[in-house]
């Protein structure tokens, strides 16, 4: 669209703030007060109404271009929305993630110019979604080796294969499709490429399954077979290769878990806090318990590290950068915020007692939902021993073997080093097994993310905040560096059932 009427809608544009605090006060009003709580707590889906209501407030504008009538793809905003909906609905959220990241943003960096205009036309005023499929049933941690395939046609691309697991199964009116180029041998390239798929008007996609998701009842999954034609426009451009490309929409959909987490951590305190509060046991509240304090203070660190992580994101993570080489901070962030979503709702669930486990219950519900993040976009495990595998790399480039002299002079661990300096003093294998890359991941997980606490703490973020995160960041890195100096080569006994019967040996 033209220059001149882009500049006519950033006229219009609502102030951000109004923006926000009106669809703050939409999901106040539909996750609170109203009767659809209980519905989309323990029902499957969401009441078409409460869709309407949210999709009213167009969140999913922020990740679209101001030329196409979106709010301009400014990260922060991308952030603020995922985290209001989170403090609400992590369900939500994770939906608002799916439509944005998965979506939107790959085909704003990526898509083809003749494709935008229908495709953001049918979102902004259609209430249109969109989700990506890259998971199969064979290879969901090895896609890379995915068997879906695509030859080029006539009319454009033949893609053929089987996708399970991609959120919005069956609703979404978009997809993103990967496959892989098939030669006239049938033989597959090593290289992916996306593909933009309508619904409605290139059709071949049946739903063979609907899966019993354990959590997030609001969205739906499943396995679809895929036997479909999309036009030569559909394609998605990669700057080089098409790995590349995806590695750049996973780190930059990685950096925005934060996002999701913020909303989710900090309701988590909140909720915390309250129950601690008023919650009175052997005759004193139970925020005057010492291991209370120690595991509400912790919801705190997380609370003030994905804040950190927003930050640095915001920055770090615009439209204008490219993310496929930043697998240390993609990988850090989600990993980490992945399992802080996990520990705080345990941690709630654990404080709040029975009460917390009826289904409806957020810390209940909030478990179950988190779950399932330390799995998608990459298994945790897998992710923290790629942190390590990238430092060890680096390492061996520099012909260095001191871990503290290499992180010293890293740029996302020159300042939380030197806090560190007797942990990290040490001489790392270059060859180090599966178990220990993991647990030094873990470790160097932590580094990294006291780096961003720093930086935020240097812009003015409250300093009490600041120095809770660190010290319990500096607490888990000790101990996850112990661990890894400790660990024993223990193996499976695989078959181990003969003479392990405890009743035959009672004396
Ligand atoms: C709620 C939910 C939402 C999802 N949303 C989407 C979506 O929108 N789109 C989409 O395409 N997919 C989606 N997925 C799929 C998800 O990305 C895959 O489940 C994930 O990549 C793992 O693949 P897998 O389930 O096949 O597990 P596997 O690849 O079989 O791995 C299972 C486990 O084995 C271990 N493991 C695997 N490989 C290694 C290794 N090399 N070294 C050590 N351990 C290893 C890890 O512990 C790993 O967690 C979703 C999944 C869930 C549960």
């Amino acid at each position: 669209m033209k220059d001149q009427d882009s500049t006519i809608i950033t006229k219009q544009k609502e102030n951000f703030s109004t923006y926000l605090s009106r669809y703050e006060k939409t999901l106040t009003e539909l996750f609170s007060s109203n009767l659809n709580v209980f519905e989309t707590s323990v029902n499957r889906g969401i009441p078409g109404l409460v869709m309407r209501d949210i999709l009213e407030c167009k969140p999913l504008s922020v990740f679209i271009p101001e030329e196409y009538e979106g709010r301009g793809t400014d990260t922060a905003e991308c952030l603020k929305v995922l985290e209001v909906s989170s403090y609400h609905s992590l369900p939500l959220s994770l939906m608002v993630g799916i439509n944005g990241a998965l979506f939107l943003q790959p085909l704003s960096l990526y898509g083809q110019e003749s494709k935008k205009e229908s495709v953001y036309y049918d979102f902004i005023h259609n209430r249109k979604m969109g989700g990506l499929m890259i998971t199969e049933p064979g290879y969901g941690s090895d896609a890379l080796h995915m068997q879906t395939s695509y030859t080029e046609s006539g009319n454009g691309f033949d893609i053929k294969g089987t996708k399970h697991w991609a959120g919005l199964t069956g609703w979404a009116d978009y997809w993103l499709l990967t496959a892989r180029k098939q030669d006239d041998k049938g033989n597959l390239g090593r290289d992916i490429d996306f593909f933009i798929h309508s619904t409605q008007a290139d059709g071949g996609i049946e739903v063979e399954e609907v899966f019993n998701n354990l959590g997030l009842f609001m969205l739906p999954y499943g396995r679809n077979v895929i036997d479909t034609t999309v036009n030569t426009d559909s394609k998605l451009v990669p700057r080089t290769t098409g790995v590349k490309m995806m590695l750049d929409i996973l780190h930059r959909s990685r950096m925005q878990f934060p996002g999701m987490a913020m909303g989710f951590i900090k309701r988590n305190l909140d909720e915390a806090i309250s129950h601690c509060k008023d919650r009175f046991v052997g005759g004193k509240s139970l925020l005057e318990y010492d291991q209370v304090q120690e595991r509400i203070s912790k919801i705190q660190a997380a609370f003030t590290t994905c804040s950190a992580m927003c930050a640095f994101t915001s920055i770090n993570a615009s439209m204008s950068h490219d993310l496929a080489r930043a697998d240390i901070q993609a990988n850090t962030i989600k990993t980490l915020m992945s399992d802080y979503m996990q520990e705080t709702s345990q941690s709630l669930l654990q404080l709040v007692g029975a009460k917390g486990y009826k289904q409806e219950h957020i810390a209940g519900k909030g478990t179950i939902d988190s779950r399932p993040f330390q799995i998608f976009e990459g298994s945790n495990d897998i992710l923290y021993q790629q942190i390590t595998e990238s430092v060890v790399k680096a390492m061996r480039r520099a012909k260095l073997t001191n871990l503290f002299s290499f992180l010293k002079d890293h740029e996302l661990s020159a300042h939380s080093s030197s806090i560190l300096k007797d942990t990290l003093n040490f001489d790392i294998d270059y060859t180090l097994s599966q178990r220990k890359l993991v647990e030094l991941g873990r470790a160097l997980s932590r580094v990294f993310s006291m780096n961003f606490v720093i930086q935020l703490g240097e812009s003015g973020f409250r300093s009490d905040l600041i120095q809770n995160a660190l010290n319990h960041l500096a607490q888990e890195a000790g101990t996850h560096i112990n661990a890894y100096a400790g660990k024993q080569e223990l193996s499976v006994i695989v078959d181990y059932t003969e003479d392990s019967n405890w009743a035959s040996y009672l004396k």
